[in-house]
């Protein structure tokens, strides 16, 4: 084997190429779809190579909670995708989290992170204080917060973009220009747009993030996730980790999630065109007091989005109209109920279209306090778009807003 990192050398390829091709390695049986590697370990050829590899002087494979064939492949089609040097996959995009945490904070340090994350990513986050790691939240898009919240030890910068459920998007360009002079890293989970839509590298993000359970499976099979960034991060500081703490992903997974890759393209714009019809559908509809989207011309930051964004993703929030906080959760809860084909379940980034109550599922977990910073009220509703016809989700959507509106 070459290099455990080495760069595709298909790199120069269009996307859709590479999404089909890059980091393909093929055994000399000659096998044309990817191979499953389930073993745990490897064997050597003698005492003196397995010395050779467990000191890193032979870069072959070793045991599968670090190298894994397989799971090698996803990392270099993956790391191709996004136009990174590197990548390390995990069984969870949360693993993935706090992977990067751990590499590149100590006792003392703190990060900066924006109010509207993930929910379990905020617990994480809130939690670090018991380990002396500091966090604070500040807005995703008010650049000028971000910099007041820099201290001496502040490591990291992380944002999601566009957020959830409210689809706000996160200057990348602007919060790289505070942290390139400052040794800080940027750090961006790619969750929504996937390398397909957005490529956060390009904007000066420094290490990029995934829940691959989301988009990249695009199919709710498999848990997974994955940090890519320069090869000196991800060999020096993610490998030792993964190496002595083991989040690793397993080899049915990455192989899942490597066949996830190559439609990945054409599922993401197929998905971002129903959602941005049944976005528009939303904003004509008279129970709707607002629609949360970044390809309608309505959203605050639909340049930026054009600007950084090669579609607009399949995420839609939206609100219902009027009333005080129980009637709201009641028309929201109708609605979500008066649904026949769309899947009432949390995940997202599934064919199927998914719908949920964020305030009480997703976002239930906050504070009411950190709730309402993060703009999440009782009235909104978050759609994620999937392979269905748009007329048909709409109809399914008709059902419970027709009432409301009555
Ligand atoms: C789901 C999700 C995660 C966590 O990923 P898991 O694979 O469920 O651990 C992180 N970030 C975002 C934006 C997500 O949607």
């Amino acid at each position: 084997m070459d290099d455990y990192f080495a760069i595709d050398p298909i790199q120069d390829l269009d996307f859709s190429t590479r999404a089909v091709r890059s980091g393909t390695d093929r055994t000399n049986i000659g096998e044309h779809g990817e191979a499953m590697f389930l073993t745990s370990s490897f064997v050597f050829k003698s005492a003196a190579e397995a010395a050779a590899r467990f000191g890193n002087q032979d870069p072959g494979y070793v045991y599968s909670r670090f190298t894994n064939p397989t799971v090698r492949q996803f990392e270099r089609r993956l790391a191709s995708l996004e136009q990174g040097e590197a990548c390390m996959a995990t069984a969870s995009g949360m693993s993935a989290i706090m992977t990067t945490v751990l590499a590149l904070m100590k006792a003392g340090d703190h990060m900066v992170c924006a109010s509207a994350v993930f929910g379990s990513t905020y617990q994480l986050f809130s939690m670090l204080s018991r380990f002396g790691l500091q966090c604070s939240f500040v807005p995703l898009s008010d650049l000028k917060a971000w910099e007041a919240a820099i201290k001496p030890e502040t490591k990291l910068f992380y944002v999601e973009t566009p957020s959830n459920p409210l689809t706000e998007l996160a200057d990348l360009v602007g919060l790289a220009s505070l942290t390139k002079s400052r040794a800080i890293s940027l750090v961006v989970d790619n969750c929504f747009c996937t390398p397909a839509l957005q490529k956060p590298l390009l904007h000066g993000a420094d290490i990029v993030i995934h829940s691959a359970t989301k988009y990249i499976d695009g199919q709710g099979r498999v848990l997974g996730g994955a940090i890519v960034g320069s090869r000196s991060f991800i060999h020096d500081q993610v490998l030792p980790l993964m190496r002595t703490t083991g989040p690793s992903l397993s080899a049915f997974n990455a192989w899942v999630l490597l066949k996830g890759l190559e439609t990945l393209q054409i599922r993401m714009e197929q998905q971002s065109a129903n959602a941005m019809e049944t976005a528009q559908w939303l904003a004509a509809h008279p129970s709707v007091s607002r629609v949360y989207y970044p390809g309608l011309s309505s959203h605050p930051q639909h340049e930026l989005a054009k600007a950084q964004q090669r579609r607009f993703g399949a995420v839609v929030s939206f609100e219902l109209r009027g009333g005080d906080d129980e009637s709201l959760r009641r028309h929201a809860w109708s609605v979500i109920d008066a649904t026949e084909v769309i899947s009432i379940t949390g995940n997202l980034g599934d064919t199927k279209t998914t719908i949920t109550h964020p305030a009480s599922t997703t976002h239930g977990r906050l504070s009411p306090q950190a709730r309402l910073d993060a703009g999440i009220g009782e009235g909104l509703i978050r759609l994620a778009v999937g392979l269905e016809s748009p007329r048909d989700l709409c109809a399914d959507l008709a059902r419970g807003l027709d009432r409301i509106a009555k």
